[in-house]
């Protein structure tokens, strides 16, 4: 695995309209994106911290897995993203090293990003994304 940089921390919120303000008016940083991800049934909110990205998710449904995840724990960090070459080979490779997978195979996430999640219990508890950034 060959990871160049934190890609972005998700963090889960009820409410964007609720969030972003704390982020702009506190942090002073710039929401420059907000975008519903159908797939997961989220809108997400980026804003750049560095080469990193903060990224928010409102469950846009009670079945959405971010819904879940704030009625079991309530609002909060979410999960890590790491940026790497290629998330296909990726997989494949920690796969062979024995962690469970989420995605079997890379798919489309916000910011036409390709991604694939470990699942948490390979990965000391910490939901676990791999972004691969879009060719350009
Ligand atoms: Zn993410």
């Amino acid at each position: 695995m060959n990871i160049s940089h934190i890609e972005h921390i998700g963090i889960a919120v009820k409410d964007l309209n609720q969030a972003i303000p704390y982020y702009e008016n506190i942090l002073g940083l710039k929401c420059y994106n907000i975008e519903e991800v159908a797939d997961q049934k989220v809108k997400t909110a980026f804003f750049k911290v560095g080469q990193t990205k903060i990224e928010l998710l409102e469950p846009t449904s009670e079945e959405s897995t971010i819904a879940k995840f704030i009625a079991n724990k309530g609002e909060g960090v979410h999960h890590i993203a790491f940026n790497v070459d290629n998330v296909a080979n990726t997989l494949t490779e920690v796969e062979e090293k024995g962690v469970r997978l989420i995605d079997k195979a890379p798919r489309k996430g916000a910011e036409n990003l390709m991604i694939g999640f470990l699942h948490p219990k390979s990965t000391c508890s910490v939901l676990t994304e791999l972004c691969q950034q879009p060719e350009k």
